[in-house]
């Protein structure tokens, strides 16, 4: 069964399992106990901690764990509108494209009289420091724009983002959420340029339900989870040594293979996009800079929910664009804002291959392309040449 939904959840790395595996009958006990259990426990998570930090290239301190990639992101937003509020900074620059965990807690502060401010892509679905750049002054809190997309897999650079803000904006608070780019990518130049970093660790290879909120030292959060004094008063809740500890070895792992699973990826990614222009399919981004594994193409004149029930019931897993849109009949945000024509746009599918993506993977995942699109009855081409125009 050919699994293309890697940039949903990837498959948990055996090396995680096996590093884990002991600590649940070791490090079981409540972190914040002052018995030795709580101490074996609090051991393993102080480590976790450590060496994110190192991996990430922060300090342990800047390491605050959630539950998770949208928590993260809730919080850099929700955090940091409060204070901008109350410190009389009332906008907040935000690309459109941005995951829903960024553009819904942002849009709840318009309520409270944050002016939010959208930044739209580029037409290769990039979003560049020129146009943000436009839209910045001295009242702005907070501008968050993401490392890379989750639907396009469109990477945007954060360095030229980041210097712009800083020369244009001097008191905003740079947040990043990195969640996708985390596997392939170096963060270490990302950690540089931001103020806060969302990062999830079952895109890694990790488990679900842990993430981080890089915060730098100097950037004052709110706190936004509260009930108990936690991750150094931040971040109230039981905290999860053993989903820190899976991690930082998914973290590892994916800093160690990089190089290598990226280069191997690319290629078959390579050969998978050249098969599906083949049966008829176009991309819809050509971005100079793109996450290895993505693939966002439409099939012009068919239905994306049929394509992928399609798929789907031939053993293809692939997605209409972020996880949660899955299976929805109505336009992904990210597609609505590369102002691509509707009917065009509702063929959309992301494929997204992933560290265990094989050539035979392919080969079994173009099959099924080919023979769901001919049932489904074939691409209309005249449609498909509009996109390109
Ligand atoms: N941000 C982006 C860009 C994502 O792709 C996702 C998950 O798909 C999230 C945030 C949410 O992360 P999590 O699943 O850890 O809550």
């Amino acid at each position: 069964m050919p699994y293309f939904d890697h940039a949903a959840a990837t498959p948990v790395r055996l090396e995680v399992l096996e590093a884990i595996a002991p600590l649940f009958t070791t490090a079981y006990a409540n972190p914040s106990a002052g018995h030795a259990s709580g101490r074996s426990a609090r051991a393993v998570l102080d480590n976790a901690r450590e060496e994110i930090a190192q991996l990430l290239g922060a300090q342990p301190g800047e390491i605050i764990f959630t539950s998770g990639g949208t928590e993260s992101d809730n919080w850099a937003i929700a955090g940091t509108l409060e204070r901008g509020l109350r410190e009389g900074l009332p906008r907040a620059v935000v690309s459109s494209i941005e995951h829903k965990a960024v553009l819904e807690p942002a849009e709840r502060f318009q309520a409270r009289g944050v002016s939010l401010v959208l930044v739209e892509p580029n037409d290769d679905g990039e979003v560049t420091a020129q146009a943000l750049g436009a839209l910045l002054d001295e009242s702005v809190s907070l501008v968050s724009i993401m490392a890379a997309n989750n639907e396009l897999g469109v990477v945007n650079d954060l360095g030229a983002i980041a210097k712009t803000v800083r020369q244009r904006a001097s008191r905003a608070v740079i947040h990043t959420d990195a969640v996708q780019v985390a596997p392939w990518l170096d963060l270490q130049a990302a950690t540089a340029a931001v103020d806060l970093m969302t990062v999830s660790s079952h895109k890694l290879g990790g488990l679900k339900g842990t993430g981080v909120l890089l915060a730098k030292e100097g950037v004052r959060l709110d706190a936004f989870v509260l009930g108990g004094a936690q991750e150094l008063g931040r971040r109230a809740g039981t905290q999860d040594a053993i989903g820190a500890m899976a991690m930082a070895v998914a973290l590892r792992c994916a800093v160690r293979d990089r190089e290598i699973d990226g280069a191997r990826v690319a290629k078959l990614r390579h050969r998978f996009v050249q098969g599906l222009l083949a049966l008829g399919a176009t991309e819809t981004v050509k971005a100079k800079h793109m996450l290895p594994g993505h693939a966002h193409v439409a099939f012009a004149g068919l239905a994306t929910d049929e394509l992928l029930v399609g798929f789907d019931r031939a053993g293809l897993a692939a997605a209409a664009g972020s996880s949660c849109a899955s299976g929805a009949t109505e336009l992904s945000h990210v597609v609505a804002a590369l102002g691509r024509d509707d009917d065009v746009a509702k063929g959309i599918v992301r494929f997204s291959l992933g560290r265990t993506t094989t050539n035979d993977d392919v080969t079994e995942a173009l099959a099924i392309v080919e023979a769901t699109v001919g049932r489904l009855g074939g691409i209309r081409l005249p449609e498909a040449a509009r996109l390109l125009d």
